[in-house]
């Protein structure tokens, strides 16, 4: 009922069944209902919504990521690979056997991630066994520099080979058991290899003598000399002035008359007259 303040306009008056105030009320109170659900709904959808968004951009940022990684880790391998390619090389040069890495590949990664994360042991892993084999390498070649340095490896004087090693049959007939090198009377003859003095003095033949032993069973002999320069029993190294150009002992004229010899016996010095490094390991594996 509707009733104005002024007392003089009409009255209204409206007739309500109780239904419809019931029906109101559940409708209102079904409409709030539905509007509080829908703005938790909504505001949850959103939410979602901007996870999903940050995400998705961490996501691709992480791939970016681990994209570079696999690009980075490809670049290892690649050095790794030509750091054992170079190695063998050195290795077959000197001599050495070539190795296998002893790393195995397993394929039960497949997630990218993963497979990068397993590049990445198996490089560190490769690494470290390269180290290992670089410092066996650098002992090695400290080894060969050593044996190089003992093994004859030079000319004792440079001039004409007058006389080769073998059977012959002028002056003598018999085994020529050195390389007879042509030299002015008086020019230093100097030691082909590091050594100690085992021998000065005359010999039947070989006139004034100087011996040297080196290591590795190995000696040389220098014969017909005019004078010496060391003294038996003295260090020597490669190079050293030891004794000079004579005519002594059974000689034709001045000459020195070269012998190098392994465990005693006379081999031909020829082979041993210029060596290197690399030239030396491959008598050395005779
Ligand atoms: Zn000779």
């Amino acid at each position: 009922m509707v009733i104005p303040h002024d007392a003089q306009g009409r009255t209204y008056s409206l007739r309500v069944p109780h239904f419809v105030i019931r029906g109101a009320i559940f409708l209102a109170v079904f409409a709030l209902l539905f509007v509080a659900s829908s703005f938790v709904f909504t505001s949850h959808l959103v939410q979602r919504q901007v996870f999903l968004y940050k995400t998705r951009t961490k996501n691709l940022e992480q791939q970016a990521m681990i994209n570079d990684f696999s690009r980075e880790t490809k670049k290892v391998h690649l050095a790794i690979s030509e750091l054992v390619r170079r190695d063998n090389e050195l290795r077959r040069l000197l001599g050495l056997k070539s190795w296998k890495s002893q790393i195995k590949l397993s394929n039960k990664f497949e997630e990218k991630a993963d497979k990068v994360s397993q590049d990445l042991k198996v490089a560190d892993l490769k690494l470290a066994e390269k180290t290992e084999r670089l410092i066996e390498l650098k002992d090695w070649v400290s080894k060969v520099r050593q044996r190089y340095a003992f093994t004859p490896s030079r000319w004792p004087i440079y001039g004409r080979i007058v006389s080769r090693y073998g059977y012959r049959v002028y002056p003598w007939r018999g085994l020529h058991t050195g390389l007879d090198i042509s030299g002015s009377y008086g020019s230093p003859i100097r030691a082909t290899a590091d050594g100690v003095v085992s021998y000065v003095g005359w010999r039947q033949g070989y006139g004034k003598t100087v011996m040297i032993s080196h290591s590795y069973d190995t000696s040389t002999l220098y014969g017909h000399c005019s004078r010496y320069a060391v003294k038996s029993g003295q260090k020597v190294s490669k190079g050293q002035v030891i004794c000079y150009v004579g005519n002594t002992g059974y000689s034709t004229g001045p000459h020195l008359h070269y012998e190098v010899r392994k465990a005693g016996k006379p081999v031909n010095p020829v082979s041993y007259l210029d060596l290197n490094i690399l030239t030396a390991s491959k008598i050395w594996r005779q």
